[in-house]
């Protein structure tokens, strides 16, 4: 008894000095968790925006209608005096929203939140898969699946992960007005492979930012990463088998999740051997570069301007922008790496980094 209230008097004395503000503006907001099924338009409905109301809010900003949703965020209530505000939150992307309902008017306008930010650290041990493992902690798929795609490059070069082995990484958590909001980026990660603890650090550039240790700079791997950012929606499965109808479905490159627009960058020094559009990839830009290696981009957006047949690009140029063109449910690059004519798993052949990060990284391992 005595030490389970030892115990909540800690915490509380621990919560009052460190996030003091946090505290202090509370009171007027109240958060809700982002349930299954959830959208915007239930939402609303739930908190009394009849449909013309909810149509109203659609209309007014046009980033609403691609908000997502997930279930490790919150989205916030305030209901006085005849008005209700609404503050939602897109789990993917910085985009965040207040709806306003009062008697005169239903309106919607995008708005930057201050969020306060705290560090979590989580650790625990890997029984069976990473991403299992980790969910059992920390009932978050983004940040699961960020710590997985941490260790994916090194998990692709041989190293082996042994039952029970440790790891531990803080993330960020993002509060508005007192309240959990949504999970930040994962900036230091643990695990145990080989028996050694393989650390990492993220590290951030101006249009995103990479997990870094040391060694990545010594692989020897041809192609650098064609993204500034590496999030791993779907991995090279030249076996996978469609769920639905059984039929054999192979998947031949590997998908980075990323918002539309993001920059997609050359692997390598290379020449543009072919581009276009067609039903399955949407718009695509094909690189043939001189070891023999041929990189294709498909879902772009838009394909920059120069490219023509025959350009000659170097590694790191930008050559598109990241979309959802052909069949695609959600932005998102699917790079594919052919090998003496054969199409190989990418993660084996590109750098965790993209090239334009290789200067920023050396300094920063000389420094330490
Ligand atoms: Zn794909």
């Amino acid at each position: 008894m005595m030490n389970h209230l030892a115990q909540i008097l800690c915490a509380f004395v621990f919560a009052s000095i460190f996030y003091p503000s946090v505290q202090a503006s509370a009171n007027t907001f109240t958060a809700k968790p982002v349930r299954s099924g959830d959208t915007l338009i239930s939402i609303l409905a739930k908190n009394g925006f009849s449909m013309r109301d909810r149509e109203v809010v659609l209309r007014s900003s046009a980033g609403l209608r691609t908000l997502f949703l997930t279930l490790d965020t919150q989205y916030l209530v305030r209901r006085e005096k005849g008005e209700t505000e609404l503050r939602v939150f897109d789990s993917q992307t910085s985009a965040a929203f207040k709806i306003l309902k009062n008697a005169d008017k239903v309106s919607a306008v995008s708005y930057r939140p201050d969020y306060k930010i705290t560090l979590q650290r989580i650790e625990g041990r890997i029984y069976g898969s990473v991403l299992g493992s980790v969910l059992s902690k920390v009932n978050s798929n983004f940040v699961a699946s960020r710590f997985t795609d941490a260790y994916a490059f090194d998990l692709k070069s041989g190293k082996h992960l042994k039952r029970g082995a440790r790891y531990w990484f803080n993330v960020q958590k993002k509060y508005e007005s007192g309240h959990f909001i949504k999970y930040g980026e994962i900036l230091q990660t643990s695990l145990e492979v080989d028996g050694q603890d393989l650390r990492k650090r993220f590290v951030r550039n101006n249009d995103g930012g990479v997990f870094f240790n040391a060694d990545d700079l010594l692989e020897k791997r041809p192609l650098y990463a064609p993204v500034n950012y590496i999030k791993i929606a779907s991995a090279f499965q030249p076996n996978r088998v469609h769920p639905i109808t059984g039929r054999r479905q192979p998947h031949l490159g590997v998908d980075f999740e990323l918002p539309a627009g993001e920059p997609v960058l050359a692997a390598r020094k290379g020449v543009v051997v072919r581009y276009g559009n067609n039903h399955a990839a949407g718009n695509y830009i094909v690189l043939q570069h001189s070891n023999g290696m041929e990189t294709a981009y498909d879902h772009l957006y838009k394909i920059d301007r120069k490219i023509h047949q025959g350009l000659r690009v170097n590694a790191g140029e930008k050559i598109a922008e990241v979309g959802c063109t052909g069949y695609c449910t959600r932005a998102h690059l699917h790079f594919a790496v052919k090998k003496k004519g054969r199409m190989v798993d990418p993660l084996f052949y590109i750098k965790s980094y993209p090239y334009h990060m290789e200067e920023q990284l050396e300094a920063r391992v000389a420094q330490n």
